[in-house]
């Protein structure tokens, strides 16, 4: 094995799809690994490109047959990491970046202690609800769940080895490309400043 192996993991409307974009525009070495979902499409994602959409049976086949070096339940749907690709990419030499949730974000740790986590955390919980209220056609119902289960994600931060808040997106994504070559010391979750910074995001 030769790549480094990234964990990455923002609450909804922390604008990680964004930065992962910006990401994998400045770093060319770098690769993402798409995972298998139960959840079905939204209109403009397709299969093998944003995830693999699968049945619950084919999902419960793959944890069976031990297919998942992480799997977990997000909201209604199940997620997971398929073991062969990450060990492909990583054997190639990649940098392989794992979009996933804290939970499977646990067990990949636990399983190899080698990878870096990053948290993306949003500038403040204000910018949250109005980046969550920006999608525009989900009911007030769905975007006080969303927000709850992403203060609720939030509360996770300290179990990752780096945070990076996404105040402005050039900045954060020199920040997480700095983490990513292993040059990120300033970035580390062990930092004073750091939690000062999470405790006005999160209490204003
Ligand atoms: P969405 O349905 O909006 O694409 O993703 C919902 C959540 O599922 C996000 O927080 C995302 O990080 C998480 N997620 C996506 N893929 C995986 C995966 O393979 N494993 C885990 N544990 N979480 C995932």
């Amino acid at each position: 094995m030769l790549g480094r192996l990234v964990l990455l993991s923002a609450p909804s409307g922390a604008g990680k799809t964004t930065l992962v974009r910006e990401l994998l525009k400045r770093e060319p070495e770098l690769r993402f690994s798409i995972s298998y979902t139960t959840r079905p499409p939204r209109p403009n994602e397709q299969s093998g490109r944003d995830y693999f959409f699968v049945s619950v049976d084919e999902f419960a086949a793959m944890i069976k047959a031990g297919e998942f070096l992480e799997h977990a339940q997000v909201f209604d749907h199940q997620y997971g990491t398929a073991r062969h690709q990450v060990q492909k990419l990583l054997d190639e030499g990649f940098t392989v970046l794992l979009e996933i949730d804290w939970q499977g974000a646990r067990q990949v740790r636990a399983a190899m202690p080698e990878a870096a986590s990053v948290f993306i955390l949003p500038p403040s919980v204000e910018e949250l609800e109005r980046r969550l209220r920006g999608r525009g056609s989900d009911s007030e119902a769905v975007i006080k769940r969303r927000f709850r289960d992403a203060v609720d994600d939030i509360s996770h931060w300290q179990e990752f080895d780096y945070a990076v808040v996404n105040d402005d997106l050039g900045r954060a994504a020199e920040e997480l490309h700095r983490v990513i070559r292993g040059d990120a010391s300033a970035s580390g979750t062990e930092q004073p400043e750091l939690a000062r910074q999470v405790w006005h995001i999160l209490h204003g």
